[in-house]
C-alpha cells in the first residue's frame, strides 16, 4: 500500500470530478427500482429501459453521442482530436440482481460518465475518442448468462448462447433485439479500435475498508472452476447399522468439505496468489433422521488468479477425494461443470491506475478481484484494467451495499488522471519514432 509522504489527506474539494454531481446521479439511478424490492432493475425488464433512458439522456447532456451496438450494450462517445485513433474505453453495468444494491456497476458507469464531464469542463481534448459503456446484463440474467454485452463486444457470443430461454420461453437472441440489439448483425459488435479498456467498480469484499486503503488496483480476475463431486455409499437404518460397518456417504462429503477449505487457506497462507474455494451446495440423500446417509453432492466453486494453481489444485484434489472415499467405504465422482480462465489485467494500465493514485495522493493496494467482471471479457479484445473503491463492511449483492461520496469521488479521479495519461502515452507510443516502435 502507498500514500505519498506528506501529502495532505484527500479532501472531496481538492478533487478533479464533482462528488456531488455524482452523487445525486448515482441516487437517481438508483431510485429506478422495483419499489416494493429495493434496490432492483433486473436486464431485460421495464425497469432497466426505464434506467437506460435516464442514463441515455445523461449521456447526451454530457455532449456525448450515443447509440445502441448490436450486442445492446449502450455507448455514449466522445470524439477525440486525431482522426482514425483506437478509443479509450470506460464502462460498467447498470443491471442489478434482485434485491440488489445501488453501487455495483452503477458506480463505474457513473464514474465512467463524470470522466467524460470532467474533461469537457476542463476544456481538455483527448487525442483518443473517449467511449462510455453500460454494458448489457453483466449480473447473471433470466436466460441464464451473465456479461452478455460485453461478451458480445469480445466476440465470445456464440451460437449455443442465444438460444438460451428465459421467461415465457423468450430466447436470449430475441430479448437482446427487444432491448435495442441487433443479433443478426452482431460481429459488428465486436471491436478491434479498443486502446485501452478501465472499470472502476466497488470491492465487493472487505480489504479496502479493513486496511484503510483509497483504491484497489486489480491484478487479475480470477478464473472459476465449479465441480460437482458425487460420494456414493450406502444407505441404511441409523440404528442398527454398527458403526464399524458403515458406507457413509455423508461423512465423506464433510470431510471433503474440511480438506477444501484447508487447503485453500495454506495456498492463501504461502502468499501464491488469490485462492478461494467454497462448497455453497451440499445435499445428502436419502436425508432421514434415522438414515445412514447413501449419498452426498457437493457442488464446488474454485477461484484463483493463477491457472498453474488451480491445475495444481485440480489434480490434488482428484486424488484426496479419492483416498477419502476408500477410507469410508464409498466411491466418488469428479465432474466439472464450468471452467474459465482467470483473465489478468494490463500492466500499463495498472501502472497508469497507480501512477494517478500517486499523484492524487491517494492510497492503493494491488489486489485480485474474486468475482467476475465485463472487464474479463474485454481483457480479450484490448488491454484491460480496473480500479475498486471500498464498500461498508465488503456487504455487496444486498440493499446494505453502502460506499461513501468520498470514496466514491477519488475513484472517478483515479480514472479522470489514469485517461489523461493514457492518451499522451498512447499518443507517444503511437507517433513516428514513438517510445515503443
Ligand atoms: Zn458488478
Amino acid at each position: 500500500m502507498q500514500r505519498e509522504a506528506g501529502t495532505a489527506p484527500v479532501h472531496p474539494s481538492n478533487l478533479p470530478v464533482d462528488g456531488g454531481r455524482m452523487w445525486s446521479d448515482l441516487t437517481a439511478l438508483a431510485s429506478i427500482t422495483e419499489p416494493d424490492r429495493p434496490w432492483t432493475r433486473r436486464s431485460f425488464t421495464p425497469r432497466f429501459l426505464e434506467g437506460r433512458a435516464w442514463l441515455e439522456r445523461r449521456f447526451r447532456e454530457a455532449g456525448l453521442s450515443t447509440r445502441l451496438d448490436a450486442a445492446g450494450n449502450l455507448i455514449g462517445r466522445r470524439e477525440g482530436r486525431v482522426p482514425g485513433a483506437p478509443a479509450i474505453m470506460l464502462g460498467s453495468h447498470s443491471d442489478t440482481v434482485p434485491s440488489g444494491g445501488r453501487f455495483d456497476g452503477v458506480a463505474g458507469v457513473i464514474a465512467a460518465l463524470e470522466v467524460a464531464r470532467a474533461l469537457a469542463a476542463a476544456g481538455t481534448e483527448l487525442d483518443h475518442p473517449l467511449e462510455i459503456v453500460d454494458f448489457l446484463a453483466e449480473e447473471p440474467s433470466e436466460y441464464g448468462l451473465s456479461c452478455v454485452g460485453s461478451r458480445g463486444m469480445a466476440g465470445a457470443l456464440d451460437g449455443g448462447l442465444l438460444e438460451l430461454t428465459g421467461p415465457g420461453g423468450e430466447r436470449l437472441d430475441a430479448a437482446i433485439d427487444r432491448v435495442g440489439g441487433n443479433v443478426a448483425a452482431l460481429a459488428q459488435a465486436r471491436r478491434d479500435d479498443v486502446a485501452a479498456f478501465l472499470e472502476l467498480h466497488i470491492e465487493q469484499g472487505p480489504v479496502l475498508e479493513a486496511t484503510g486503503t483509497d483504491v484497489g488496483i486489480v491484478t487479475a480476475i480470477v478464473g472459476i472452476t465449479r465441480l460437482e463431486i458425487v460420494f456414493s455409499g450406502q444407505a441404511g437404518h441409523s440404528g442398527t447399522t454398527p458403526m464399524d460397518r458403515r458406507q457413509d456417504a455423508g461423512v465423506a462429503g464433510a470431510r471433503a468439505m474440511v480438506w477444501l477449505r484447508d487447503e485453500a487457506r495454506a495456498l492463501a497462507a504461502a502468499g501464491d496468489g488469490y485462492f478461494v474455494a467454497t462448497v455453497g451446495i451440499a445435499e445428502v440423500r436419502p436425508g432421514g433422521a434415522n438414515v445412514v446417509p447413501g449419498e452426498m453432492r457437493l457442488v464446488v466453486d474454485l477461484r484463483g488468479e493463477r491457472r498453474g494453481t488451480m491445475e495444481d489444485f485440480l489434480a490434488r484434489l482428484g486424488a484426496e477425494m479419492a483416498r477419502i472415499a476408500g477410507e469410508e467405504g464409498a466411491r466418488v465422482s469428479v465432474a466439472t461443470l464450468s471452467d474459465s480462465l482467470p483473465a489478468h489485467c494490463d500492466a500499463t494500465l495498472r501502472a497508469a491506475l497507480a501512477a494517478s493514485a500517486r499523484s492524487l495522493g491517494v492510497s492503493s493496494l494491488d489486489m485480485a478481484s474474486g468475482a467476475g467482471h465485463d472487464a474479463a471479457f474485454l481483457s480479450r479484445i484490448a488491454p484491460a484494467a480496473m480500479v475498486f473503491i471500498p464498500c461498508r463492511e465488503g456487504r455487496s449483492h444486498c440493499p446494505e451495499e453502502w460506499t461513501e461520496p468520498g470514496q466514491l469521488a477519488v475513484g472517478a479521479s483515479v480514472l479522470l488522471e489514469a485517461v489523461r495519461a493514457l492518451d499522451a502515452r498512447l499518443s507517444r507510443r503511437d507517433a513516428p519514432g514513438g517510445e515503443e516502435a
